[in-house]
């Protein structure tokens, strides 16, 4: 496995890879790989012929008050790891290499996609993802790049955004892997104590339940999201921030549960901010 830090060096790989036919997949992360990241990385490593791990801790889809400095970061871990599991090139820029002095083009993808959800609490956020992410598709130039559907929001504004500046990569959205009890795993579980681990549980229950009610005919979106409001709140450590339900193609708020759809629930455990949700075609 390469590992590589430049920009430069990046693309001439990626170039050459290219040169010879091969068909470059991306899986483009913050690191602090976990079983999530290498389900991206083995879905890559069957359908691609060269498999590249970005890992980039990008500072400017953090808001000022956010974790920035205390994101989990283990390089020397996620070599291991990705090195055993068939990646062929990890690219691991510094700050200074993706933002360099007086970088200043960001990329505002606008509208419901990305200005309601995680996007309303998290103002910038989808700014500085968006941004990262355009700018690793046109150093890497990946054939098919790989994202998480548990950050189901991103996918859709990175879809959005692809597809609106004619970025010709195919985007594969991968189900969200779960621990055995249910908890979407995520870098961020790393903050909660086995405490705070059970409390976390409380939203995928509140989304398995809210998806019982659903399938027992409950189509009221104002209903099925009240009712998860309200097991949230009554669930001890949980600081509800939004529970939603939306169209998945576009995240239109529905009024009505028909289709393609992601209940969608961001809480806080103590001040870790979790995500998860449960996609539904009706
Ligand atoms: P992150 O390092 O958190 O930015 O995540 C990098 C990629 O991994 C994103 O596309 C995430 O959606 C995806 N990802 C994170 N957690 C999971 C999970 N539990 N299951 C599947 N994909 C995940």
């Amino acid at each position: 496995m390469k590992v590589i830090t430049k920009i430069a060096t990046m693309r001439k790989y990626a170039a050459r890879a290219k040169k010879a036919g091969k068909r470059i997949g991306l899986v483009p992360t913050m690191g602090y790989l976990h079983k999530g990241h290498m389900s991206l990385v083995a879905a890559a490593r069957r359908e691609c012929d060269v498999v590249v791990v970005s890992i980039f801790v990008n500072p400017i889809q953090f808001g000022p008050r956010e974790d920035l400095k205390k994101y989990p970061r283990d390089l020397a871990r996620d070599k291991k790891l990705c090195a055993g599991s068939g990646v062929d090139v990890l690219f691991v820029p510094s700050v200074r290499e993706m933002y360099p002095h007086g970088f200043s083009t960001f990329v505002d993808v606008r509208g419901v996609a990305a200005e309601t959800l995680c996007g309303a609490s998290r103002p910038g956020h989808f700014r500085g993802v968006a941004t990262v992410v355009a700018k690793l598709f046109n150093i890497v130039s990946p054939d098919v790049s790989y994202f998480g559907e548990k950050d189901a929001q991103q996918s859709v504004v990175i879809q959005k955004m692809a597809r609106e500046l004619g970025i010709p990569t195919r985007i594969r959205v991968m189900p969200t892997v779960r621990e055995k009890n249910g908890l979407a795993v995520s870098s961020r579980n790393s903050y909660l104590s086995d405490e705070d681990r059970k409390k976390a549980l409380s939203i995928r229950a509140s989304l398995a339940r809210a998806r019982k009610a659903v399938l027992s005919g409950e189509h009221r979106a104002s209903v099925v999201k009240n009712s998860v409001k309200d097991s949230l709140k009554k669930a001890s450590g949980i600081r509800v921030d939004y529970v939603d339900i939306v169209r998945a193609e576009d995240l239109m708020p529905l009024k009505k549960l028909k289709g393609d759809l992601f209940i969608l629930a961001a809480a806080f455990v103590g001040k870790t901010r979790l995500i998860d949700n449960i996609r539904m075609r009706i």
